[in-house]
């Protein structure tokens, strides 16, 4: 690595959910746009070696990346603000770096030493840090580190950033992403928990170089003066970052604040060309400039956490439906609707409810819970003819929907929920079988990208304007090949296949059937970004409006 590499480290105070990586994404892609290579990387400090074993109330959407590495949703906020693929090498967790150094100490690798949490872990974390800057042949790489200052399992990971800094005084940077409370009674902003943050990190030995101060409002000058004066630094390395309607005005707010001059500053960095945020800024335009709505409902189960409904286990679903809707000229109202409505007593009623959408999206899941709802949902969908977009399981079921209530296959299902049904339309692939029976279900799913061949006058084909594509995948389930010429003389066109021809990708109804009803087995959401929306969500977007008409 080339010694005028600069790393920025970016570690979050006060609380969680902040939005450390709507921060590092937004300084990630002021640098970009002032011609540096930025290389992004997110650090989870849990020992889960990645994210594919949580559920997603737990810590939100699983991200999955082109190699197929299942990683933490920030890991999507990165790839959509700058517009490109990240490398498997731009994500550790806690347990992958503990894993190998512990494989490695096995290996004899540390030569009969005594291995110890530090120093050894520290210098695996910075061997994986560079390690991805290398790959990526970046100018600048942004680290962010998960979790919150004084939490046990960060530590490691901060003392890593300290050592890196004290090899290359220069070359580190730290930026604290707090957050300043209003409490209701008193009415006031207060400070105190960022200087006990700031306090905090210095027990680390290390010091914020920029601290963006987020809150419900922006800080003042007075309380500014307070933060910098507390924390030895200058005002203007104190930034307020008030909340937003929309993350991507954060990158413009940012910008307003001058941070990328400062960042510069610090890591005597000149910019590289004139700053091009004309795309951006047009994006965010289309995006304020809407005229009407459009109204989609996701069907799901992984909203609730406690009393609180949670969007983020679906979070790239929510964005690619957003950039979409934008592009066609529309505010996306997207509503969560649970599965379970559409069962038992008040099933009828709540299905008559659905007119109220524009289309309807069941996205990805796993289990039993809210299947039989979900079936009547699409049922509902393809009767009523309302634009229907299944994705992963929702290809699946859309499948198994089919399959009963068309070709008359009673408790036609997935093998997943019943593993004795009569009509087993979707299979586990042999080769997951073999896996989940050694017990092996990390990272063990078919994940990441494969190609998929399109047949020609299809929905998808015109949607994507293109023979072969290649999209994300992230499951164990397939639809059977037993079943696939019995679903096609019934009418269901498979408008994708790979290449072998034995997997189905794609599901739909010609046009001439039904204005939109289709599912894919891979998730396109993962690929949709603000600049260039996915085809198939435009095409389902598109389908959407014209069904207000
Ligand atoms: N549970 C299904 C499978 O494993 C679908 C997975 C998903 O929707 N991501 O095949």
């Amino acid at each position: 690595m080339p010694k005028s590499h600069k790393y920025i480290f970016v570690v979050g105070g006060v609380m969680s959910g902040v939005g450390k990586g709507v921060a590092t994404s937004s300084i990630a892609l002021l640098l970009q746009a002032r011609g540096f290579k930025v290389s992004p990387i997110k650090i989870d400090p849990y020992l889960n070696v990645d994210a594919g074993t949580m559920n997603p109330t737990e810590h939100g959407e699983v991200f999955v990346l082109r190699s197929g590495l299942e990683t933490d949703q920030d890991m999507g906020s990165y790839e959509r603000f700058l517009g490109k693929e990240l490398n498997p090498e731009n994500y550790m967790t806690g347990g992958l770096v503990y894993k190998s150094v512990i494989d490695r100490e096995r290996a004899l690798g540390y030569g009969g030493k005594c291995v110890e949490p530090v120093p050894h872990i520290p210098e695996e974390v910075i061997r994986r840090i560079k390690a991805a800057g290398e790959k990526d042949k970046s100018d600048i790489t942004l680290v962010e580190i998960g979790g919150t200052l004084g939490e046990y399992q960060s530590v490691m990971f901060i003392e890593a950033a300290r050592t890196l800094q004290m090899a290359n005084p220069d070359d580190v940077l730290f930026v604290l992403v707090t957050y300043l409370p209003v409490p209701g009674k008193l009415g006031e902003m207060k400070t105190k928990p960022t200087q006990y943050a700031v306090r905090t990190m210095n027990s680390y030995g290390v010091q914020p170089d920029i601290i963006i101060a987020r809150g419900e409002v922006p800080v003042d000058m007075k309380r500014k003066e307070k933060i910098a004066s507390s924390s030895g630094m200058r005002i203007e390395q104190v930034i307020s970052a008030p909340d937003v309607d929309s993350v991507y005005d954060v990158p413009l707010n940012f910008e307003a604040d001058n941070i990328a001059t400062i960042v510069m500053k610090l890591l005597k960095l000149k910019s590289k060309r004139p700053v091009e945020l004309a795309p951006w800024k047009n994006f965010v335009k289309k995006a304020k400039n809407t005229k009407g709505e459009v109204r989609i409902g996701m069907v799901g189960k992984y909203f609730a956490t406690g009393d609180f409904v949670l969007a983020d286990s679906y979070l790239s679903v929510i964005e690619a439906l957003k950039y979409s809707a934008y592009h066609a000229g529309k505010k996306p109202v997207i509503e969560w609707i649970a599965a379970t409505d559409f069962e038992g007593m008040h099933a009828s009623k709540n299905l008559a409810k659905l007119s109220r959408y524009d289309g309807i999206i069941v996205p990805g899941g796993f289990g039993s819970r809210g299947i039989e709802g979900k079936l009547r949902v699409i049922e509902y969908c393809r009767v009523n003819k309302v634009p229907y977009f299944g994705l992963c399981y929702g290809m699946q079921l859309l499948v198994a929907e089919y399959a009963r209530n068309v070709l008359g296959l009673r408790g036609a299902i997935t093998t997943e929920i019943d593993p004795k049904t009569k009509h087993p339309v979707v299979v586990i692939l042999p080769e997951q079988q073999e896996k989940l029976d050694a017990g092996d279900y990390g990272g063990s799913m078919r994940l990441g990208v494969y190609p998929a061949y399109l047949k020609e006058g299809t929905v998808a084909r015109a949607a994507y304007r293109a023979e072969m594509v290649q999209e994300r995948h992230r499951h164990r389930y397939e639809v059977n090949p037993e079943y696939v010429e019995a679903l096609e003389k019934a009418g269901l066109v498979f408008s994708g296949i790979s290449p072998d021809e034995k997997l189905m990708e794609i599901a739909e109804l010609p046009k001439s059937k039904h204005p939109f009803f289709l599912g894919t087995q891979f998730h396109p959401e993962f690929t949709a970004r603000p600049l260039t929306s996915h085809p198939l969500f435009d095409a389902f977007i598109k389908a959407a409006i014209k069904k207000q008409k």
